[in-house]
């Protein structure tokens, strides 16, 4: 097991600077219902935490101990998560004079970044007691949370929307989980479960409405940081956005490395929304501080398709204090996108294609500069589309659980 101790302080509301005590099971603020985000005591870090150190330890989640909010290392729920690649992208049209980079996700459990998310907001649950928890997804998150639910001996109820592949909520069963398929949108599914929910005792973990997914993909920027370093670091890191949350993650990561001194500038943050349904973008693009919902777009772009971000605050300040903004592009070339990137050995998924189909946008604003090192952010494909003893058995299978 890894070394370190968590230098994690309290919990901090930005909305109305409430402060709360870190070490109970705790949802949004209890003063005014925004979004909490962990604070560290980073001025306490001891003396031999440097970025060496962190290399010293095997590569992926669990290296950032110092920078995670679990404690105690019995509570990880861990499958293993690598380091995930980063590789050089050489021949995407209209980007030669780029010094461009994917970094694909792909590779990490059920085949998502969502995966760093659910490792260390499910470990830190059943840290501090949580039973069960529940989530309305996409897809992609509720997969990863039944997985390491399954890992953490957590109950995991999925509030899926009914456009996600059915193979996602096999993959969800197959991995012990309830689900229950909801028509609409993902706030069609949260209010599903909020009607379901209460008198469970179970925890809340929608997105931004408990503090410690966002602590996860702090490990994407941990990740960068570790590969390209100080000196190296992207210009800019071009992100698909649904919800924002790995936004706030990647911001919150560079900002605690900055804390540290071990970087000096931050990347631009250049989130890509689709453009049926770009509630972050457009208020990036209006000036607002928080977005305004959207209608839910007829057409379902995966991840993407979140109409009315939680906590979009916290999102819209990230991208801004990192001197980045944000494009929006139509659904019809993410798509095209996608199988252009196949072409080339990538599978992206719908939300990793869109930074491919944003790139064009980015330059015609000229929001990318020749010359300059920027990284696209694949952010998983999801779980693999044949997984065939899941597709026949999910149903009658009865879920193996730790006693
Ligand atoms: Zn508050």
């Amino acid at each position: 097991m890894i070394d370190g101790v968590s230098l994690l302080s309290g919990l901090e509301c930005r909305a109305c600077c409430t402060l709360v005590e870190a070490d109970r099971l705790i949802g949004v603020c209890p003063t005014c219902g925004h979004a909490l985000l962990a604070t560290y005591r980073l001025e306490d870090a001891p003396p031999g935490f440097r970025p060496e150190h962190w290399r010293t330890r095997p590569g992926g989640v669990w290296r950032y101990r110092e920078l995670l909010p679990v404690r105690a290392s019995r509570a990880i729920a861990s499958l293993g998560e690598p380091e995930t690649g980063v590789l050089p992208l050489a021949d995407v049209e209209g980007a030669d004079d780029l010094d461009l980079w994917a970094k694909n996700d792909g590779a990490l459990p059920t085949g998502a970044f969502k995966a760093r998310e659910m490792s260390v907001a499910i470990s830190r649950a059943a840290e501090l007691g949580a039973r069960s928890v529940f989530l309305p997804s996409t897809g992609n998150a509720g997969v990863a949370a039944a997985a390491y639910g399954a890992r953490a001996g957590v109950e995991v109820r999925v509030y899926l929307t009914e456009e996600a592949r059915p193979e996602l909520a096999l993959a969800c069963r197959a991995f012990g989980a309830q689900v229950r398929t909801v028509r609409g949108s993902i706030a069609d599914a949260r209010a599903a479960a909020l009607e379901q929910e209460p008198g469970r005792g179970s925890i809340d973990l929608s997105t931004m409405r408990e503090p410690y997914r966002v602590e996860g993909t702090k490990t994407m920027a941990f990740e960068i940081f570790d590969r390209f370093g100080a000196a190296g670091l992207p210009d800019a890191i071009v992100y698909p956005t649904g919800g924002g949350l790995g936004l706030v993650g990647i911001f919150k990561a560079f900002t605690e490395l900055r804390a540290l001194g071990w970087i000096e500038a931050i990347p631009r943050l250049l989130p890509v929304q689709a453009a049926e349904c770009a509630p972050i973008v457009r208020a990036l693009r209006e000036g607002r501080s928080r977005a305004e919902p959207v209608p839910p777009p007829l057409e379902f772009v995966g991840g993407l398709t979140v109409p009315a971000p939680f906590s979009s605050e916290r999102v819209i300040e990230a991208v801004r204090w990192s001197g980045g903004t944000g494009v929006a592009v139509p659904e019809r070339e993410i798509r095209a996108a996608e199988r252009r990137a196949a072409t080339t050995g990538l599978v992206t998924g719908l939300e990793g294609a869109a930074t491919i189909a944003g790139l064009a946008a980015l330059r015609r604003e000229g929001l990318l500069r020749s010359g300059e090192r920027v990284l696209l952010y694949l952010t998983g494909g999801g779980i693999a589309p044949e997984v065939p003893w899941m597709m026949e058995s999910a149903e009658s299978t009865l879920p193996l659980r730790r006693e």
